[in-house]
């Protein structure tokens, strides 16, 4: 049997040991310190946002965000169906109701049609929406300026999951700066990795500060434990910083060695019947998280399950395209807002492995399957 090939594992730059001593060696181990403070100016910088939180996951950020825009019972929150779970979930951990709008088919991400209908609809019954959360998915950029003209006419706040985004790109302004406040994802699957962790961005250095009050216990400014609000431990360790800010040393290598890996799939593929990757706009670079692409299996006569099975007999990692939130069991009861593109995106979809690491051979024996597999 041949060598697994993951989906997308973790890819170490070489520097991440330095900081990770130099916190051994100082006894930095708490989960606040230099590596913490050193890791949030580097990705804030490279994004060129104001104010950022080190956090211990992605899914902390967005809990967060939510926390910081007073997103409580009973208040309705729009968010992209076609995301993973992590996307929804604070909303439910804030007693809030998830609104699921549709994707639209060039870049996969919500629909400024079926997000202005659920905005107007709920506008319209006396309940504004308090928050919208989109995604870019696999690190495609949504149509932001769409959106945000949306939002910014309505005057709710946007908050933008990149956490598969890191080092994308719209208008040749960096993913994670558009939004009221944005979220990225240091997951080991992700770009780069702190093991675990994940980080919240924004211009608004209240709303950043708050979210490091309530991530570190919600202490009150007093000479003992004083607290006037609920708090969550969701600081990042400065162990991982310390991981995080190898990874930042290679970043750009990071996001070319993703983009070099979807150009070998795209070459070797595109002609293919029925098969179609998800598009760049001309005013976009995604990152290139994940390759997917979408397959018509009526013209093709094989299916994207079909092509995960073969993968899988030959020891290779591919992924279906996430279930959207609305036909999830878990929110089942959750309103929904569009068409069938998210559904069919996830009926036809595929991820192929696109980890930063994998050589050419990898690639080629990819490829090699896929292609056999049509014939
Ligand atoms: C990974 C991911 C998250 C959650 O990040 P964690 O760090 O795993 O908590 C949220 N949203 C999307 C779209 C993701 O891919």
């Amino acid at each position: 049997m041949n060598d697994k090939i993951w989906l997308s594992p973790p890819h170490m730059g070489g520097a991440e040991m330095k900081f990770i001593e130099e916190a051994f060696f100082t006894n930095w181990i708490a989960p606040v310190g230099p590596n913490g403070d050193a890791f949030e100016a580097k990705v804030k910088h490279y994004v060129s946002r104001g104010h950022a939180a080190a956090v211990s996951s992605g899914t902390a950020a967005l809990h967060l965000a939510l926390l910081a825009l007073q997103v409580t019972k009973g208040d309705i929150v729009i968010c992209q169906s076609l995301t993973f779970a992590a996307s929804a979930n604070p909303i439910v951990y804030q007693g809030a109701t998830p609104v699921f709008v549709d994707s639209e088919a060039s870049t996969w991400n919500i629909c400024p049609e079926a997000l202005t209908k659920a905005i107007l609809y709920y506008i319209k019954k006396g309940k504004k929406p308090k928050a919208v959360i989109g995604v870019h998915l696999y690190g495609m950029p949504a149509q932001l300026s769409e959106i945000l003209t949306i939002c910014d006419h309505y005057e709710i706040p946007f908050i933008e999951d990149a956490a598969e985004a890191l080092g994308s790109e719209y208008n040749g302004q960096k993913i994670g700066s558009f939004g009221t406040m944005s979220i990225f994802s240091f997951n080991g699957n992700k770009i780069i990795t702190t093991s675990a962790g994940g980080m919240l961005l924004s211009d608004d250095p209240e709303l950043v500060s708050k979210a490091k009050f309530l991530a570190s216990q919600s202490r009150d400014n007093a000479p003992y434990y004083q607290h006037s609000q609920i708090g969550f431990n969701y600081g990042l360790s400065n162990i991982c910083a310390g991981i995080g800010l190898g990874q930042m040393e290679v970043i750009a290598d990071r996001v070319a060695q993703r983009r070099a890996n979807f150009e070998f799939y795209k070459n070797a593929l595109e002609n293919l019947i029925g098969l179609k990757f998800q598009e760049e706009p001309v005013n976009c670079l995604s990152n290139r998280w994940l390759t997917a692409f979408t397959l018509d299996s009526k013209r093709s006569g094989v299916s994207a399950e079909s092509i995960r099975i073969q993968l899988a007999d030959n020891n290779i990692e591919s992924r279906r395209i996430w279930k959207p939130m609305h036909l999830q069991p878990v929110f089942s009861n959750a309103p929904y807002f569009g068409g069938r593109i998210a559904e069919e995106l996830f009926q036809t979809g595929l991820c192929l492995p696109s980890g930063s690491s994998l050589s050419q051979d990898d690639l080629q024996r990819v490829t090699d399957i896929i292609t056999k597999h049509f014939a």
